[in-house]
């Protein structure tokens, strides 16, 4: 028997496409059990269960229609079920029920098991700003790996070429991650910043919220262009407070970087939201039930923890977008005023 064995704990629309490619690369893995397990949450479709639905017709019609996924993925309702076993762990879903997930798992992951974060989030607790890979860590005391990039799900899915980064810090590690998910469409590249990564991916989506509210308000590309360069700035400040030196400049440039901002400002979910949210004056709460599906937003979430984060180390005023975005979703302030203050100088950071 093979020695290896993944699990992906996660299923819904990237956590999906993530299972289309890793259940794909394992039957051409030697060291891999040919089998994956997938946690699906259980809900009801069309009166059949979400797991049955994807274990007889191999479609999770629900968060990736339309796309088939390999019959050695296997949908699994219980966790700890899936967890069990498992030494490679994918940790996929929306970043608001990761705790509740970790405690549930907690006594089923195996000795020596190690785990990756695909999750594009971050948590404000007693340790300050905290990352999924530490807070994973933190639970089940096992290495943990993160991978993020411009990879908006349905494109991968699509088999549309892109790129991702993973974060890992041991490059023997790193290799077997990578060779889980690299495909020809689908082109890894691996860093040793494994906070970087998933730092960069989980505050662009603030970022995207920025950008939405740039085409809910009828500007232009120049206008949006203006957003990403200063949100990516803002980023980089941002990373530099909470971490020193520890998250690296070079990552910016990364798939994680850049490229997810871009990607996610034109293409993503938290930017056609928030458009939505300036044209209509509904909350985003209420639009994400309207109109996603069962599909959950991060940005306007990671706006109110980076927000939390810098007003109570009384920073908002180097952070004027992040502080701006914030205060448009959570205070009633009108969008227009998202242009308040951003002429910043960033030369010295
Ligand atoms: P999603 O937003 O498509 O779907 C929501 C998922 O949450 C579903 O699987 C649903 O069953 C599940 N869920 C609902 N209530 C739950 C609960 N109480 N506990 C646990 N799970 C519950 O999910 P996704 O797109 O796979 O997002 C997962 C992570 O991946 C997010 O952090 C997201 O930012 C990131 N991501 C998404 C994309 C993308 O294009 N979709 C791309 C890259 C990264
Ligand atoms: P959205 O959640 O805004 O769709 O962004 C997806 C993403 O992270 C693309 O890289």
């Amino acid at each position: 028997t093979a020695p290896n064995k993944v699990c992906i704990l996660g299923s819904g629309n990237w956590g999906t496409t993530a299972a289309r490619i890793i259940g794909a690369n394992v039957q051409k893995l030697r060291n891999f059990d040919n089998e994956v397990k997938m946690w699906v949450y259980e809900e009801m479709v069309d009166g059949r269960k979400l797991t049955e639905i994807i274990n007889t017709d191999h479609e999770n019609v629900k968060y990736l229609p339309g796309h088939k996924l390999p019959a050695n993925v296997v949908a699994v309702p219980d966790a700890c079920e899936a967890v069990r076993g498992a030494t490679h762990i994918v940790v996929v879903i929306p970043h608001q029920f990761i705790e509740h997930l970790l405690k549930t798992i907690h006594g089923s992951v195996k000795h020596g098991a190690r785990a990756i974060s695909l999750i594009k989030g971050i948590v404000i607790d007693k340790h300050g700003m905290t990352t999924m890979t530490q807070l994973i860590h933190r639970s089940l005391a096992i290495p943990v790996s993160s991978l993020s990039g411009a990879n908006i799900a349905n494109e991968i899915a699509e088999e549309k070429y892109c790129e991702t980064t993973i974060g890992c810090a041991e490059p023997d590690e790193a290799i077997v991650w990578r060779s889980l998910f690299n495909t020809p469409y689908f082109q890894v590249n691996c860093v040793s910043d494994v906070i970087g990564v998933e730092f960069c991916g989980a505050v662009k989506n603030v970022v995207a919220v920025g950008a939405g509210f740039i085409d809910g308000l009828g500007l232009g590309n120049n206008t949006k262009a203006a957003i990403i360069r200063i949100g990516t700035l803002e980023m980089r400040r941002l990373a530099m407070h909470i971490s020193g030196a520890q998250i690296q400049d070079s990552t910016f440039n990364e798939s994680c970087g850049i490229a997810d901002v871009i990607t996610t400002c034109y293409g993503g979910r938290n930017r056609r939201l928030a458009e939505e949210f300036v044209k209509t004056g509904k909350p985003m709460a209420q639009l994400e039930q309207e109109m996603l599906n069962g599909q959950k937003l991060q940005g306007y979430l990671t706006a109110g923890e980076v927000y939390q984060y810098i007003s109570s180390r009384g920073v908002t005023d180097h952070f004027p977008l992040f502080t701006r975005i914030y205060k448009i979703c959570y205070k009633g302030e009108a969008p227009q005023t998202i242009f308040d203050g951003l002429n910043v100088d960033f030369s010295q950071d």
